[in-house]
């Protein structure tokens, strides 16, 4: 893609490599060159690209019938996804909602928290909690959650006042403690929060169980979720886990908050529930919140998209579930994802490699200036920028974090989230890159360190 083609590009500073075609874990551009797409695009393309089966079931559905409004007509592969989604999905989930994205299907769960509310005849409750250092969306609901001040600067005047909590971080624990002696703190945070905006002004509580562009690989100890599920029973607000990027097999569990053994409310998924096939998202809504949607909204209610249950899309979805249960791509995760996580290690001793940190085919590396007082990096972002570029200039494509998740002004983070397809060999592959792609940027970076230019304040 080159500036002078007539597309709007958001960062309009970049000629971006054009690819042509996808096999397997690889991207090939038009100049031949190929690519090891080791973060599935942005945490999609689980199944790896070019799967013919899942081409098959889009074509043939195309055939039978692209599209036919859902506000008239139901359609069978939406019948069938909804089925099979809901006996994925953590038991007691009875429904599900289909939209063509995360941040469609966020907009949807901050919609139903409300329709919760309303219908137990709490008619001032609206406000969803989120945290800082969160990413839920760009739609402006779904931006009002997300906690990255960078994202958010811009469009500050256009945004809902939803409360943001404290992160979850231990390498740099927002009050300072360590865990466990912490007792989780940040996640008691949640009712200090609730308390302080008012109880009967909120509706909802929102979080990712692993970050993914925010803070890559970033998550809480095994308290953390049962602590946030059990603030949430005592103020009759919705739990809703945003599994965009981790759901669907991502960490090694059919859903990421099973790793903490806790049912929320809703469920919010998209990305890998159809693997980059079709545009594609989901809320899952829990029994317990049907059961009152359903008595006290008898004439339904209006959520409104023309592409919700588009029957291309939940034919590419019904497809991508039977690929991921018949190739046991779940197990396959959690197993390349120990493997992953083992030989991320032996990057540990690098003089910038800070934290490493992640769950199932889904882990990330903060980068550092100075890893005893773990100061990071200036200008924010440089770096990681810098590692991502000399990976791709090898073959490797990666994702950068934002820039401003250690504390709204700096940050430095990447992430790696292979296709759930990705072998042992190609796992080793990766690293081995990786390795070679932070040598390079460390020492363009060694450069500049001795000009001091690079330590942010510690
Ligand atoms: N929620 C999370 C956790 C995400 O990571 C994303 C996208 O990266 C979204 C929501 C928004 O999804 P989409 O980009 O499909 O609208």
């Amino acid at each position: 893609m080159r500036r002078q083609d007539p597309v709007f590009l958001t960062d309009w500073t970049k000629d971006l490599p054009t690819v042509v075609r996808g096999e397997g874990i690889y991207l090939f551009a038009e100049d031949g060159t190929k690519y090891i797409d080791a973060a599935s695009g942005v945490k999609v393309a689980s199944l790896g690209h070019g799967v013919k089966e899942i081409v098959d079931a889009m074509a043939a559905q195309a055939q039978r019938l692209a599209f036919a409004y859902t506000g008239a007509f139901q359609n069978l592969p939406q019948i069938e996804l909804g089925k099979r989604l809901v006996r994925f999905a953590p038991a007691g989930f009875v429904k599900a909602y289909f939209t063509s994205g995360g941040s469609e299907a966020v907009e949807v769960a901050i919609k139903l928290a409300r329709q919760y509310q309303l219908a137990k005849d709490r008619p001032s409750r609206y406000k969803v909690v989120s945290r800082w250092n969160s990413y839920h969306g760009a739609t402006l609901g779904a931006m009002s959650l997300t906690g990255q001040p960078r994202r958010r600067q811009d469009y500050l005047p256009l945004l809902i006042d939803f409360p943001h909590i404290l992160p979850v971080y231990c390498y740099r624990c927002p009050l300072g403690k360590s865990y466990p002696a912490c007792a989780v703190a940040c996640a008691h945070d949640l009712e200090r929060t609730i308390r302080l905006e008012g109880e009967a002004s909120i509706s909802g509580f929102i979080a990712e169980p692993v970050l993914g562009s925010s803070g890559n690989g970033l998550s809480g100890p095994p308290e953390y979720f049962p602590i946030l599920r059990d603030t949430c029973d005592r103020f009759d607000i919705l739990l809703i886990a945003d599994e965009v990027i981790t759901g669907v097999g991502r960490t090694g569990r059919n859903f990421a908050i099973e790793h903490w053994g806790v049912t929320p409310d809703l469920i919010v998924t998209g990305k890998g529930l159809s693997g980059g096939y079709s545009p594609l998202g989901a809320v899952l809504i829990h029994q317990r919140v049907w059961e009152v949607l359903e008595r006290e909204h008898r004439e339904g209610m209006f959520l409104g998209y023309t592409y919700s249950g588009n029957p291309v899309a939940c034919a590419t979805g019904v497809a991508a579930l039977d690929y991921i249960e018949r190739h046991d791509l779940v197990g396959r995760a959690a197993a390349r994802g120990d493997q992953l996580g083992r030989r991320l290690q032996s990057l540990a001793g690098r003089a910038t490699v800070g934290e490493i940190r992640g769950k199932g085919l889904l882990w990330g590396i903060e980068f550092v200036a100075d890893k005893v007082t773990r100061a990071p990096f200036r200008p924010p972002g440089a770096f990681a920028n810098a590692v991502a570029r000399e990976a791709l200039r090898r073959g490797l494509y990666l994702n950068v974090g934002s820039s401003d998740s250690v504390d709204g002004a700096y940050g430095d983070n990447i992430g790696l989230a292979p296709p759930l397809v990705t072998s042992a060999e190609e796992i080793d592959l990766i690293i081995e890159i990786l390795g070679d792609a932070i040598a390079a940027a460390e020492a363009t970076m060694l450069h500049r360190q001795r000009e001091g230019l690079t330590h942010a304040p510690a």
